[in-house]
């Protein structure tokens, strides 16, 4: 019998955790789940209190059961009999439903769960398992070690002034207990306008902000919105030629649109077709060679993240409300630089639009522009301890890690690891559409079938 230890208690550490507890009896009999930020489990997008920050998928498609699609309905419908699989509910009820599903397979099953409050600093792989070093130099033997550590905060943009930094007016990690701490009364820069941007308006709105809040982007672009719905929108098949799109950017893109012209003429919505592909993408990632998914990102990037990844009916209003009210102003340009004066930061920035550099002053600087995926640089201490190891490798997009297909770590010289296992968005450079529940919770499943089965 062995021992698994996981590294992070987000959805995907959570699951891979529920699972085993499920498949006992199987090969492990007891499982550490260590989380830095304390007992409970949900991570950083299920971890928020506000019920602003609503799941942006629809309650009928977020069971982190594929075989029970209905599972994360019930749960809430248990609490409201009004919600509907189209309803788009407070994130921190995900949360819950997560640490229930925990804590109900661990009653009914034989193995140990232990959870450990405590920061993974190292983890060494030996001929017989792992050893984990937590950051007070407590240490867990195990045979087997998950990784499941989430993404990491937003790199700081390269530009002149770059001293804000180290101050405590600039948030470089949004999520952050301490990145809304400011003067309400000054105003606000929020690098970027995806949907960190948006929560983060959300969360400042809520907190009675009362100076105009702005967001800069390069392009300016918002999420997409979810179409509003009682019921979860009608599943749609792939196109039945996916398989053979042109394997290049341009050609994938060219044939997506030309489904969705199809699709459109027959009165389905973009959005299906958009999120019919999903399960496909992966495979169509795969045939991109490396230069054509450069191609991708540079390009198509912004666009596909602003329709794949779309926000709630709800923040979609509740941000639009604030852009007609001037509560907040979406700015499209490059910030050039900073510089602190005794009443705040005076932002320097080139509009898109080629015209002269203008200037802001806000109070505080929030950096929303998504995660830094570039694992050469993350200062994180157990990322940094492995790939000073020669443990593991980024992969050639800056996407994250590479990993084998079955998701064990690649290490620097190209030898897949025996124990070490990577689960989540670390592993977009090699599967690409790898960020929400619908492809986690398959991943976590496979992750523990495999565990379990050594
Ligand atoms: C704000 C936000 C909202 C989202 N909303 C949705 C949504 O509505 N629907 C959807 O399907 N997807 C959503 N997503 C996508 C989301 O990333 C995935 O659904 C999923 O939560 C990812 O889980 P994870 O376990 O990989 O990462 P995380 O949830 O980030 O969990 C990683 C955990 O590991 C811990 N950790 C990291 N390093 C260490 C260490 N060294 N030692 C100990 N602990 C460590 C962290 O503290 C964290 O708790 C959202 C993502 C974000 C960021």
């Amino acid at each position: 019998m062995a021992t698994l230890a996981i590294v992070g208690a987000g959805f995907c550490g959570t699951m891979v955790a529920t699972h085993v507890l499920r498949l006992s009896p199987g090969s492990i009999d007891r499982i550490v789940l260590v989380e830095r930020t304390g007992p409970e489990v949900g991570g950083v997008a299920y971890g928020t209190p506000s019920t602003s920050h609503t799941l942006n998928v629809p309650a009928g498609r977020m069971s982190a059961f594929e075989d029970d699609p209905d599972d994360f309905l019930r749960h809430v419908r248990a609490h409201d009999r009004a919600l509907t699989g189209g309803s788009f509910v407070p994130r921190h009820l995900y949360g819950e439903y997560l640490g229930r599903s925990l804590a109900e397979a661990e009653r009914s099953s034989g193995v140990r769960l232990i959870r450990v409050a405590g920061e993974a600093v190292d983890v060494e792989e030996h001929a017989d398992g792992a050893r984990l070093t937590l950051s007070d130099g407590r240490l867990v033997n195990a045979a087997h070690c998950v990784l499941a550590v989430g993404n990491y905060p937003p790199s700081d943009p390269p530009v002149a002034g770059e001293g804000l930094y180290a101050s405590l007016r600039y948030a470089r990690d949004p999520w952050a207990a301490d990145a809304l701490e400011r003067v309400r009364e000054e105003p606000v820069l929020l690098l970027g306008s995806g949907l960190t941007m948006c929560d983060i308006v959300l969360a400042l709105r809520d907190d009675d902000q009362q100076a105009p809040i702005v967001a800069i982007s390069r392009r300016g672009l918002l999420p997409q919105a979810h179409r509003l719905s009682a019921r979860p929108p009608p599943h749609l098949d792939p196109p039945d030629d996916v398989d053979v799109w042109q394997p290049t950017a341009l050609g994938m893109l060219r044939a997506l649109r030309g489904e969705v012209r199809r699709a459109e003429e027959s009165g389905i919505d973009w959005r299906e077709v958009v999120t019919s592909i999903r399960d496909a993408t992966p495979a169509l990632w795969q045939r991109l060679a490396t230069d054509e998914r450069r191609r991708f990102l540079r390009h198509a990037r912004p666009y596909w993240e602003t329709h794949r990844h779309r926000s709630s009916p709800e923040t979609a209003f509740a941000v639009e409300s604030m852009l007609e009210s001037g509560a907040l102003r979406l700015v499209r340009g490059t910030v050039r630089s900073y510089t602190e004066t005794p009443t705040g930061v005076l932002v320097r920035y080139a509009p898109r639009d080629g015209s002269d550099p203008e200037l802001l002053e806000v109070g505080k600087v929030i950096n929303c522009t998504g995660p830094d995926t570039d694992l050469a640089r993350v200062r994180d201490p157990l990322i940094r301890a492995l790939r000073e190891r020669g443990a593991i490798r980024p992969d050639a997009l800056g996407l994250g890690l590479d990993t084998h297909e079955d998701g064990r770590l690649i290490a620097a010289d190209g030898a897949a690891t025996r124990r070490l296992t990577l689960v989540g968005p670390l592993r977009k450079g090699r599967l690409w559409e790898h960020t929400a529940v619908p492809e986690l919770r398959v991943e976590a499943r496979r992750v523990a079938e495999r565990l379990c089965a050594v």
